[in-house]
């Protein structure tokens, strides 16, 4: 059997399967205890117009497969929210509908990169682009986050990037919860544009505001020479708690790469169902949409504030719950996985190992809001009884 080489960098469990696997040593009274403080699922559930405007489209006639490209009626909608939401005029031509960010990101590796060829990776950041780059058989030049540079680490420069295909952004930023500025965005497009490579700003989290504060998110399509080199994703599934859907977007405003995105969906996969993009036309136009986010995000923005005093009084110096649902939080110990294992397997919460996200997270746990506020509270409580400290 001829196995494809990437796969040997898979061999790390990967992030949530490491956890199952400690689960599945548990009791089913031991397991039915635990607070998960780990993936990231909206635990609210999908706004009510958006379920039923699903039903209905299922209802109302045979459904045969669905456009490569998805409904012109989401893709409308969508290019007027990126006007209404980032003031960026984008053609609905230009927005691909896609089954996941998750799998939007892994397969625009394919389209955009060869084997051989460097692709930047912000570190730390969602794994997906570090699992898509090595199964690609790409260089992978990490851009090393720090506390000391806001997670906005110095780019490289020209001399060491051969044959630059891609770089990676996540902002707002899956673990951390930083938001880019501008400049370094536009530093990164300039650095594309030098290189013949394009730049992949993952937005999956821009209208995710806990407490429905300001956020700071923008749109790559906002920055100068963001049109020729930028590709955009985002997701359906953290602001409406659609994760269960599959439904996100592409963004290329290049039409020669939005050519090429065109035919690799065409080719690869028969689109996006019908209902599903109901829905997404739904949480995108349905009047009452709005107020049910509002409402669910002040629940989200109560529970920040107790994570984050929380873990304050634990001592952990934390960053992030305000365009995410994650804190981000140091320890006193390097050993992050050894962390996650003691909080779980002797206070019974799931935090997540931050180096999972990359060789940056290292010293890093990470924490969702995603559970009631008793449960946030208490988790806090367990988490108190645990000493972490370097042997
Ligand atoms: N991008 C980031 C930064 C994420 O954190 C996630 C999921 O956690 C995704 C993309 C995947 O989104 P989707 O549910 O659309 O696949």
């Amino acid at each position: 059997m001829r196995i494809n080489r990437g796969f040997s960098a898979w061999n790390r469990p990967y992030l949530f399967q490491a956890m199952e696997a400690t689960l599945s040593s548990f009791s089913p009274e031991e397991r039915a205890d635990i607070i998960s403080l780990g993936i990231g699922d909206p635990d609210l559930p999908t706004p009510e117009p958006i379920r039923e405007a699903i039903i209905r489209e299922h209802r109302s006639r045979y459904h045969g497969y669905p456009t490569a490209q998805g409904r012109l009626d989401v893709r409308t909608a969508l290019a007027e929210h990126y006007y209404r939401r980032f003031n960026v005029n984008i053609d609905p031509s230009m927005l691909f509908i896609g089954p996941g960010a998750k799998s939007d990101l892994f397969d625009l590796n394919a389209v955009f990169s060869n084997p051989g060829d460097t692709v930047i990776i912000l570190d730390p950041a969602y794994p997906v682009y570090r699992d898509a780059a090595e199964y690609r058989g790409n260089r992978i030049h990490y851009l090393s986050g720090s506390v000391e540079n806001n997670y906005q680490p110095p780019l490289p420069p020209d001399g060491e990037l051969d044959h630059l295909a891609l770089v990676y952004l996540c902002y707002p930023n899956n673990p951390t919860g930083v938001t880019a500025s501008r400049t370094y965005v536009a530093e990164a497009v300039e650095l594309a544009q030098r290189h013949g490579a394009m730049v992949i700003m993952d937005i999956a989290y821009a209208d995710f505001i806990p407490g429905n504060g300001r956020s700071d998110a923008f749109s790559i399509f906002d920055i100068p020479g963001g049109d020729a080199v930028g590709i955009e994703v985002g997701s359906f599934s953290k602001p409406f708690s659609m994760t269960g859907d599959r439904l996100s977007w592409v963004a290329i405003k290049n039409p020669k790469a939005a050519a090429f995105w065109h035919r690799y969906r065409s080719n690869r996969d028969s689109g996006v169902s019908n209902y599903d993009q109901a829905g997404g036309l739904a949480a995108l136009v349905d009047p009452a949409i709005q107020a049910i986010q509002h409402k669910n995000f002040a629940v989200y923005g109560r529970r920040a504030r107790i994570l984050r005093d929380g873990l304050q009084t634990l001592g952990y110096p934390m960053i992030g719950l305000d365009n995410t649902p994650y804190a981000w939080f140091s320890i006193p110990i390097q050993d992050d996985l050894l962390a996650a294992h003691r909080f779980l397997t002797e206070a019974r919460v799931i935090v997540t190992a931050g180096s999972g996200f990359g060789p940056a997270g290292r010293g890093f746990l990470r924490a969702t809001l995603f559970q009631p506020e008793e449960r946030l509270q208490e988790a806090i409580l367990r988490m108190q009884s645990i000493r972490l400290m370097e042997s």
